[in-house]
């Protein structure tokens, strides 16, 4: 027999509240190990006896076949003299733990808790709380730290004997799982319906049979109500979006299962991966032609996700019982921009008017959570919206320093905290300009400074000076550094890839406050030793009327069809604003002329606007983005020649020129070209002059790195298409991952930008 040896082993990752001690105990037990492991401030720490190879390999399998949710960023190990230990057990945390407690993300349901959910034998048949180490609610059910039952919403339900056992077994998949429950202690669900009430199997029962009779339900998931009818069922899904008032906007699906989602929608691996993953976000999928058309009518990718939690389970089990085995249309329990409902009398109060019954539950959310939303562009999994299952973990920053609090910018508002390199990132809180959001922005707040023990010494806001999130930061002690909108979406891809060096961040956006006062968003900024500088953008255009040409694309269509075609625009191009009221177009062309409530801007978002609109996809949007994600949905079209930009300006000052575009696209649309040709040599052109305009600026500078960020990099098209062509420029190209590109992940560039001490140069 080999010598015997003993090692000290530190674990670091995400190793706490995902049953890893378990599985440190389990490995040491097949390996016949002496010793003990434990948490604390660090992370895990082991001290393991035995001969030298089995040791080595308990080591290697630390990592190697950890559970599913855990993340193992480091294995350090250090030699001991032997110290003779007889078994092998489960320390008490060091008192230490608290220090740097780590709250886990909530998780979805796993495969083991699947299996027992849908076996009619186990003592969790059907139970819609099942969970194990591996799996359930975390984030929102937690009060305060640390992550113990107590201080969760768990905290009213005694454990029952059987429940208590699983418990305390080291061997045993619910060893510490928190909320370990069950159909004798656990938490129950009930039913409301037209003033009729149902408790626990029944109240599921109940819900299945009215959602396959086409009502519409208010079902409490993790961490809020969603709305929820059948996807099929066009007559349900109009009354919802009447209630919601959302004409067109997509909404998901949550599908039966894998299998299922393949019938309706192409899906790569990594796709299925993701929908698969702990996380379980909501996934972009490319819908197969003429199916389910209704939840994202005019676009090709519908939003899928598969039943994450032990109640999505048995509610699904039992429509397929009873017949039913299609997707349920599942969205955000709220009215338009306020936060999701997360309790009863919030339902009753918000929601009684759209939903026929409502399926909740006696288990209290703490923080409430919107689904997330994810989609794969170059190969890779990015997210659109980041909240359940991705909050409270951490973003690694490439360096630390003070703490610092992130306000983010008005629209997809998060925050960020920081604690030396780690950025948390609050879940999607939504409209600022919503007092509800603002409440749930400090209330969210107030959670996170208390379950992270962080005291922000700076804040961290958007140059903004109207914007609520700016207000909230100035109501806040602390120093205060105002961040330009494109400077922080450049520097969010710079904080999640650790780019200290100098780069060239192109952010491509709907909307930010610019130091000229001008509405910006086509930046070419030129990041030097943290310095920004701006060199490059599209030609400012009119926005008459401001914002609201967001929605009213034909506004800065009409503004660049001006500028194009010069004051004889009518004779040439009249023929394109046909369906635009003649007072409306009149009065706006004066606007223009006259300057009045006209701002200036260079938003790529408003160009992708108006071009949706030449393109004849249509006059008025009723969501953002509406046109050019519906003129995304038109590619591939028929292959085309590129539209032609100018390119004009000096060195420090390039201009992308949008007129020869804006002419050749209003010519094909009255020449009779489809949409789609008209998508595809827009989208070609853009590539092309993005790619010119950004070599030409990094080659100036000197620079061999791009970052690109913006919510217009939500277009998959051109995210792959400049990648690909900046690429083969022989540039690094970076672009999010675990950060939407969108203002989602705005606060973690302006923290960046704080904590690297950037400035305007
Ligand atoms: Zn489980
Ligand atoms: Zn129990
Ligand atoms: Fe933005």
């Amino acid at each position: 027999m080999p010598p015997l040896v003993r090692k000290q082993i530190l674990v670091q990752g995400v190793v706490q509240g995902v049953g890893f001690r378990p599985h440190v105990y389990k490995l040491a037990a097949e390996y016949s190990l002496s010793g003990w492991v434990k948490n604390d401030a660090s992370g895990v720490t082991i001290e393991a006896e035995g001969p030298g190879p089995d040791v080595e390999a308990f080591i290697r399998d630390l990592a190697g076949r950890r559970p599913a949710a855990a993340r193992v960023d480091s294995v350090v190990s250090r030699a001991l003299p032997t110290a003779g230990d007889k078994k092998f057990i489960i320390a008490k945390s060091g008192g230490k733990a608290l220090a740097v407690a780590i709250i886990p993300a909530d998780l979805a349901l796993c495969a083991d808790c699947r299996r027992e959910l849908s076996s009619p034998r186990n003592r969790r048949y059907l139970y819609p709380f099942t969970n194990c180490t591996n799996c359930g609610p975390r984030f929102t059910i937690v009060k305060s730290i640390p992550y113990d039952r107590p201080y969760t919403t768990m905290a009213g339900f005694k454990m029952c004997p059987e429940c208590l056992r699983e418990y305390g077994d080291p061997l045993d998949r619910r060893f510490h799982a928190q909320p370990n429950a069950c159909p004798v202690c656990g938490p129950a669900v009930k039913l409301e319906a037209g003033g009729k009430n149902f408790a626990g199997p029944a109240a599921l029962e109940a819900a299945a049979k009215l959602l396959i009779a086409g009502k519409i339900g208010a079902l409490r998931s993790l961490g809020g109500f969603h709305l929820a009818c059948r996807a099929d069922d066009p007559s349900a899904i109009r009354k919802l979006r009447g209630a919601k008032r959302r004409p067109h906007k997509p909404f998901a699906v949550m599908a039966p299962s894998l299998a299922a989602v393949k019938k309706y929608c192409f899906i790569s691996p990594a796709e299925a991966a993701a929908l698969g993953s702990p996380e379980a976000p909501v996934v972009m999928l490319r819908r197969r032609p003429g199916k389910f058309k209704e939840p994202a009518p005019g676009l090709s990718r519908l939003g899928v996700m598969l039943p994450y939690t032990p109640l999505h389970a048995a509610l699904f089990a039992l429509l397929e019982k009873k017949g039913f085995s299609g997707p349920l249309l599942m969205t955000s329990g709220n009215f338009r921009d306020e936060p999701i409902c997360k309790d009863g009398p919030d339902v009753r109060a918000r929601l009684a008017g759209v939903a026929a019954f409502s399926l909740s539950h006696d288990r209290p959310i703490h923080n409430r959570c919107d689904d997330s939303v994810a989609f794969e562009a170059c190969g890779e999994l990015r997210l659109a919206r980041r909240a359940r299952g991705y909050v409270p973990s951490a973003v690694k920053l490439p360096a630390g320093g003070a703490a610092v609090l992130a306000c983010g910018a008005d629209l997809k508002n998060t925050f960020c905290l920081t604690r030396g390199t780690e950025a948390f990132l609050s879940q999607h809180i939504g409209d600022l300009a919503e007092p509800l959001n603002q409440a749930f922005f400090r209330e969210t707040l107030a959670n996170y400074r208390r379950l992270l023990k962080i005291s922000p010494s700076v804040i961290a806001h958007d140059l903004h000076p109207d914007y609520a999130s700016s207000a909230i930061a100035r109501s806040l002690p602390g120093r205060k550094i105002a961040v330009q909108h494109h400077a922080a979406h450049a520097l969010s891809v710079a904080a999640e890839y650790g780019l200290a060096g100098s780069f060239l961040g192109v952010a491509f956006d709907g909307t930010g406050y610019g130091t000229d006062g001008q509405i910006w968003g086509s930046e070419f900024l030129v990041f030097e030793k943290q310095t920004w500088r701006r060199a490059g953008h599209l030609k400012y255009f009119a926005l008459p009327g401001g914002d609201i040409g967001a929605l009213e694309i034909w506004r800065p269509a009409l503004a660049l069809v001006k500028a194009a075609y010069g004051p004889e625009w009518g004779a040439q191009a009249a023929g394109l604003f046909k369906a635009v009221p003649a007072a409306a177009l009149h009065t706006v062309e004066r606007m223009i002329d006259a300057g009045v409530n006209s701002p200036r801007t260079c938003s790529m978002g408003r160009l992708f606007d108006a071009f949706s609109f030449i393109a004849g996809v249509r006059t008025e949007a009723t969501y953002e983005a509406q046109g050019p994600m519906e003129l995304e949905s038109l590619l591939p079209g028929p292959a085309a020649a590129p539209y032609a930009f100018g390119l004009c300006g000096g060195e420090d000052d390039l201009q992308i020129d949008p007129s020869p575009a804006v002419k050749a696209a209003a010519a094909d649309r009255l020449a009779g070209k489809t949409p789609a040709y008209i998508s595809a040599r827009l989208h070609a052109g853009i590539i092309g002059v993005a790619a010119s305009a950004a070599a030409s600026i990094a080659k100036d500078a000197g620079l061999d790195t791009i970052c690109l960020s913006g919510g217009v990099f939500q277009n998959r098209a051109l995210l792959e298409g400049l990648t690909a062509a900046l690429k083969e420029s022989g540039f690094k190209v970076y672009s999010n991952l675990q950060v939407p590109a969108n203002d989602g992940g705005l606060s973690l560039g302006q923290a960046w930008y704080a904590l690297a001490g950037y400035r305007q140069a």
